[in-house]
């Protein structure tokens, strides 16, 4: 079987992050979420904490540098030694450029890219409700414009990248929870990743 490190993408509202989440248990490897760390380093006031929170209130990238180096820090734990899932990094093709260094210098490259394909107008229906619902600080209007046009110019390239490398899987993201995990399954297990469900 085919190590799992692997990379989720797909604009905010895909549902990116439960999948990522709900794939990473079944596979038995941490979900690394650069969104999360942020989130969380700003809820406990951190160092790091106050660096971010203006800009990811805002919708605006952290620096590179900075988040490049919490991502190595993270990858360099030992619970991602038998692999990991990226959720929210790389972003830009920068980003792509230290990862793909980083992970080459270890000799273990990223093995499945998953692609969630939902289109812009539910990504923003899903964006509002759960704005309603959990109150996120960067989930109002404004910031929520920015990050989708981020998204599209400084991330979407991003796919081009890795489908040279040829470990691209596109899954259909619109559908209940249950579905769009058991299309994200299938698609690994044709990449020699298989998730006990
Ligand atoms: P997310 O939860 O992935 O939507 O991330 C929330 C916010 O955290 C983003 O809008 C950015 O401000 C910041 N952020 C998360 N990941 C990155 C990243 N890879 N590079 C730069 N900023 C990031």
């Amino acid at each position: 079987m085919t190590t799992p490190r692997l990379l989720i993408i797909g604009p905010q509202g895909s549902g990116k992050g439960t999948q990522g989440v709900r794939i990473a248990a079944a596979l038995g490897i941490p979900a690394i979420s650069t969104g999360d760390i942020f989130r969380a380093n700003i809820a406990a006031g951190t160092e790091l904490g106050r660096r971010v929170q203006a800009i990811t209130a805002a919708g605006d990238l952290v620096p590179d540098a900075l988040t490049n180096e919490i991502v190595r820090d993270r990858l360099s734990q030992d619970d991602a030694a038998g692999g990991f899932l990226l959720d929210g990094y790389p972003r830009n093709l920068g980003q792509v450029g230290d990862l793909d260094t980083f992970l080459d210098g270890r000799g273990e490259p990223l093995t499945a890219v998953v692609e969630l394909s939902v289109p812009r107008a539910e990504s923003i229906q899903r964006l509002s409700l759960r704005a309603a619902e959990q109150g996120r600080a960067d989930d109002n209007e404004e910031s929520i414009a920015k990050r989708l046009a981020i998204y599209e110019s400084e991330t979407a390239p991003i796919l081009d990248v890795y489908r040279a490398h040829g470990i691209v899987v596109t899954v259909d993201g619109v559908g209940t929870l249950d579905e769009v995990f058991e299309r994200i399954v299938a698609a690994l297990a044709e990449r020699g990743i298989v998730v006990a469900v």
